[in-house]
């Protein structure tokens, strides 16, 4: 990877992030820096620039932690500026062992995260959040996660890390954001606001203070983050809910959920993701690759018309007919490195030829040069010269 190629692939990560998380694109780039050991993003940009290249392991863990659109917990920090981000509970990873099967695990910005070879788990830091189980590689051999029994042992260790990771959060909390007082009014734990009812900016869910509390002031319905929740719900104006106490049945099953905690992974059908890179040829994929080795043959502006406007059909087998336009594409010229991609892919390419489809006049001069600047003057010049414009 070049310097150019490492920043690109960061700034596309962090956008990403930023999008999921709602967070402004400078404060993405500095998570994301921040993940690969800098203090900020000038920092990383100047280490790329000076020959610095992540390893692939890091790598990887910047695309995990970018790929989960799981919100960001925003700690309000001693100084009581909240746009700080303080990472709480991020640590080395550390070695386990599940039986013979070695694992790491870790805490990520109040996530769990839980990695063996071939497969990862991660635990948002909501107590009602579902575990996310993917395989990682599919080609790893007898895979453990594929057995239950490892999987529920595993949720174990990962409860009992979130377990850490939400008791030092709320330690730092006051009192009444981590318990409603008699009145079952809470303080949000960011912004400070004392209410009995809450409501959640991403899903419009209205919970009790003890619902949203016992859940670390993510949404109960949602999971979204406690920067989501709020004691009002001003963005709903005059469709805002005038029943607050409907709030009470509403939350009622969540607040179930998060008491019964300790069996919550034992009756849960665990799907497991397998998200092993796999290249899913579908007829969108293949024209775009038919297409663009088509542009690989085409000699000039002529001949680039023809692949851009041929017509490319793909059935239910992925098998194409390209259909090319006689003024467009010289006759009996073979798409070799058309040909070539059908066969690489291991289908039929049939190739059929139609008239007509020319978009401007005297089709012929596109096929006098090579440039297209040189195609688009002497079109102008042909258009001037017959019709006086
Ligand atoms: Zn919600």
């Amino acid at each position: 990877m070049t310097d150019r190629d490492i920043l690109h692939t960061m700034k596309v990560l962090a956008k990403r992030y930023a999008r999921a998380n709602r967070l402004p694109h400078h404060q993405a780039l500095d998570l994301i820096a921040s993940k690969l050991g800098f203090s900020h993003w000038k920092a990383a940009q100047r280490a790329a620039k000076g020959g610095w290249q992540p390893s692939s392991e890091q790598l990887a863990e910047v695309k995990a932690f970018a790929r989960e659109a799981v919100p960001v917990f925003q700690e309000l920090p001693a100084d009581g500026d909240s746009t700080t981000f303080t990472f709480a509970g991020d640590q080395p990873p550390e070695e386990g062992k599940i039986g013979p099967h070695v694992f790491w695990i870790q805490v990520s910005l109040g996530d769990v995260h839980m990695s063996g070879e071939g497969w990862h788990i991660q635990l948002g830091e909501a107590p009602s959040a579902e575990p996310f189980v993917e395989v990682t590689e599919r080609r790893v051999k007898s895979n453990p996660i594929h057995d239950p029994e490892f999987v529920k042992d595993a949720l174990k260790i990962a409860r009992a890390k979130a377990k850490d990771v939400q008791a030092h959060i709320s330690a730092d909390w006051d009192r009444r954001s981590t318990m409603p007082d008699a009145e079952g009014r809470a303080r949000h734990p960011i912004n400070k606001d004392l209410s009995k009812q809450w409501f959640c900016l991403h899903c419009d869910e209205q919970s009790t203070s003890l619902a949203i509390t016992s859940n670390m002031w993510h949404c109960p319905s949602c999971g979204a983050s406690p920067i989501n929740i709020f004691s009002t719900p001003f963005w709903l104006g005059d469709d805002a809910p005038r029943d607050r106490n409907a709030a009470r049945d509403m939350t009622f099953t969540s607040r179930k959920k998060v008491e019964s905690e300790a069996d919550q992974d034992s009756n849960l059908e665990i799907e497991i993701l397998d998200t092993t890179p796999t290249l899913e040829l579908n007829e969108k994929k293949v024209e775009l690759l038919l297409r663009m080795a088509l542009l690989d043959d085409a000699a000039n502006p002529g001949e680039r018309l023809g692949a851009l406007l041929a017509d490319i059909g793909v059935d239910e087998d992925n098998d194409a007919d390209m259909c090319l336009d006689e003024d467009l594409w010289p006759e009996g010229k073979d798409p070799e490195q058309a040909l070539k991609v059908a066969e690489l892919l291991g289908i039929e390419l049939e190739l059929t030829i139609t008239t007509g489809t020319a978009p401007f006049h005297w089709p012929g001069l596109a096929h006098h040069t090579e440039s297209t600047v040189d195609y688009v003057s002497a079109l102008l010049a042909a258009y001037k010269e017959y019709s006086g414009q």
